[in-house]
């Protein structure tokens, strides 16, 4: 079973890109858990047509105890998926509520043997407290970061980046890429691209940025469901067999602020 983290600043496009790579991984015939751990509870939507499902979290607080049935849904494609949800607004700390939420999923028998993988799309712009749960104790020894050629998207993957290190000597995690998300920015791939190498891993795949995601979501879907021959659907199968195939595991070195900007100014990025 490999356990993949996915990390980003958010609204990077973590939780769409996420989805995208499981309902692919499942098409190639995966067997899939997928665990949002954002909060925003919106990590798992398009897998499950739109149907809201009562997060850990939710059903603690409201029940008392939690059963697997009433906080696991089977989504598109056989996915497994599950939604740690947050603590009331205002009241506790979310990233708690994480550690809470994926120590009771232990405890109700989630992880069973016959998943592939096991997906986290977790928030975080800096990897504090529990928003690191899923890379402590050797969870999730894989990370991908989603970012794209905006400054403060390169900045959170840098800062993500010191987090890995810190569980990297504990729990084994290592880097497994970027995935870049386009906002259609200049020099976008060799910018991506170069940051990752400095970094010491690379840029696994270029995801273009395209309305058909737009499209896909107003219909509750992904792309994969919605429009299977698309480009983009291809985009994302593509990514998933990278992964898939992934032999390319790094402790990153993360850059000092002034580094990250100079590799902008190199790139004629910024002046
Ligand atoms: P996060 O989970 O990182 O907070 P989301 O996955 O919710 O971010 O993405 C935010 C929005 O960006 C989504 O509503 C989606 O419509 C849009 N988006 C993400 N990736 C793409 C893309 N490749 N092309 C077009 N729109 C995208
Ligand atoms: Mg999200």
């Amino acid at each position: 079973m490999r356990q993949i983290a996915i990390y980003g600043k958010g609204g990077i496009g973590k939780s769409t890109t996420t989805q995208n790579l499981t309902a692919a991984l499942a098409v190639l015939g995966e067997k899939i858990l997928q665990i949002g751990c954002d909060p925003k509870a919106d990590s798992i939507r398009m897998l499950m047509g739109g149907k809201r499902q009562p997060s850990v979290l939710d059903t603690l607080r409201k029940e008392g105890e939690v059963n697997l049935d009433d906080i696991l849904k089977v989504g598109f494609g056989g996915i497994k998926c599950v939604e740690s949800g947050g603590p009331e607004p205002g009241v506790g700390c979310a990233g708690r509520g994480i550690i809470t939420a994926i120590g009771m999923l232990e405890n109700l028998g989630a992880y069973t043997d016959d998943l592939g993988y096991v997906f986290y799309d977790v928030l975080g712009d800096v990897v504090c407290g529990g928003f690191a749960m899923p890379m402590r104790e050797g969870k999730a020894k894989e990370i991908y970061i989603v970012a794209s050629g905006e400054m403060m998207a390169l900045y959170a993957a840098n800062n993500i980046c010191k987090g890995i290190v810190k569980f990297a000597e504990t729990g084994g995690t290592r880097l497994g890429g970027i995935i870049c998300n386009s906002r259609n920015v200049d020099r976008e791939k060799e910018l991506v691209s170069a940051f990752a190498e400095k970094l010491g891993s690379r840029m696994i795949k270029f995801i273009p940025r395209d309305n058909i995601v737009q499209q896909a979501e107003i219909r509750k879907q992904t792309v994969i469901q919605y429009a299977p021959d698309s480009t983009q659907a291809q985009a994302y199968l593509d990514l998933a067999r990278k992964i898939d195939e992934n032999k390319h595991f790094v402790i990153p070195k993360p850059m000092e602020y002034e580094e990250l900007e100079q590799l902008m100014i190199d790139l004629g990025v910024i002046e």
